[in-house]
């Protein structure tokens, strides 16, 4: 075990800023106390701007996928017919968890690595023998690091049928991305605590609109520690239906004051920044992007390596030589791809270290000297945006 600091770029969980810690290390207070309720009471405010609604936030204490789960047993009735987006890992899992309790899923795959064509999929609805009460989608598909054009998509949808209700999985993009709900026309986004928003594992969101707020209310299919009625209700009250993690409750808080002194907008530039400039300098070590420049997510990036043991080679020597940790493929694009996630507290500093190992590791692996080739790149990139 290395004392020294690790360089986790994993796409969740990501590195945990020293601010957040502390908040973590706080004393625990009582979850039914006046200490806990104005705890409470802010971190449901905190988050309104990073997913872009007025309506407080819901909490959950539990991962990302329990939102998945709970945003569609809160939308969608036992018996109705709805469509999920599969582009990928993620999308799998809302599948599966379609299919858990639904007999009347229909779904539309989008090739692994590109975007949803909203034309091709609006098409696709007009030819469905169905009305559809619901359409699932990821927002940033982590899988392929693919970033959907999730507000195009819902106008397209509401303009198809204004009834349709849209519900997207933000987990591995919201805070580091600009979203609004009105503007983008979604119903329900929800996202998970370890990725962009920085935080360790153990917290779930959920946004939404008063459409979807009412929706709840009326849906029968059976659910309980995932009814969000009762988040709902409860957080009216400052307070949290079931016992919450009140460490990363505080956390949330912590967080909101780091981005609230970074500015979201910044917040969102840097990832561009980050995503622009390491996309550059993986072109210039001959490393295959997966994913178009157009659809490429600000929190992820995917590449090729040129065989299965240059990508082994990749990710373990970065591990034990570096002390580096990126991720590897999921389903389908498992040994294929490599995927280095940018995200949450990820700074260029960081890009600098992956990118120069790269070299270091490529230069000795390919026989090829490509000492100062990444960075030149990314360097361009930081001067153009200085
Ligand atoms: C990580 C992730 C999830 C699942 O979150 P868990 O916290 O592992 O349950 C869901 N959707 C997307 C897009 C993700 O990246």
């Amino acid at each position: 075990m290395n004392y020294y600091e690790p360089l986790l770029l994993t796409p969740g969980p990501t590195p945990v800023p020293k601010e957040i810690n502390h908040a973590l290390g706080l004393p625990m207070v009582g979850h039914r106390s006046p200490d806990f309720e104005s705890i409470a009471k802010k971190a449901f405010n905190n988050l309104k701007p990073i997913f872009g609604t007025e309506n407080e936030v819901m909490i959950l204490t539990s991962s990302g996928t329990s939102v998945l789960e709970a945003s569609m047993l809160n939308i969608v009735n036992p018996d109705d017919h709805f469509v999920v987006i599969v582009s990928g890992a993620f999308g799998n899992r809302f599948k599966q968890i379609a299919e858990t309790y639904y007999k009347n899923v229909h779904i539309y795959n989008v090739e692994w690595g590109q975007s949803i064509d909203v034309k091709e999929f609006i098409t696709y609805l007009n030819n469905l023998n169905h009305q559809i009460s619901a359409v699932f989608t990821q927002f940033c598909e982590t899988s392929t690091a693919v970033l959907h054009p999730v507000g195009e998509l819902g106008k397209a949808l509401k303009t198809f049928n204004q009834d349709i209700y849209f519900v997207v999985d933000g987990v591995s993009c919201i805070g580091a991305v600009d979203v609004n709900l009105e503007r983008d026309y979604i119903d329900v986004l929800v996202s998970g605590s370890q990725k962009a928003i920085m935080l360790p594992p153990g917290l779930a969101f959920v946004a939404y609109n008063d459409r979807a707020l009412k929706r709840f209310k009326e849906v029968t299919t059976p659910r309980f520690y995932l009814n969000l009625n009762k988040y709902f209700d409860s957080l009216q009250q400052d307070s949290t239906p079931f016992t919450p993690n009140v460490g990363l409750f505080r956390a949330v808080n912590a967080y909101a004051e780091l981005i609230h002194s970074e500015g979201f907008e910044n917040t969102i530039k840097r990832h561009y920044i980050i995503r622009d400039g390491l996309r550059l300098a993986l072109n210039a070590l001959d490393l295959e992007l997966l994913v178009e420049d157009d659809f490429a997510s600000p929190t992820v990036t995917s590449f090729i390596p040129t065989s299965k043991d240059e990508l082994t080679h990749i990710k373990s020597t970065l591990k034990t030589r570096f002390n580096i940790t990126i991720a590897g493929g999921q389903g389908k694009l498992k040994g294929k791809i490599l995927r280095i996630g940018h995200m949450g507290k990820v700074s260029p500093f960081d890009m600098l270290s992956v990118i120069s190992t790269l070299e270091i590791i490529l230069t000795d692996y390919r026989q090829t000297n490509y000492i100062g080739k990444g960075l030149t790149k990314f360097s361009e990139v930081i001067h153009s945006e200085a």
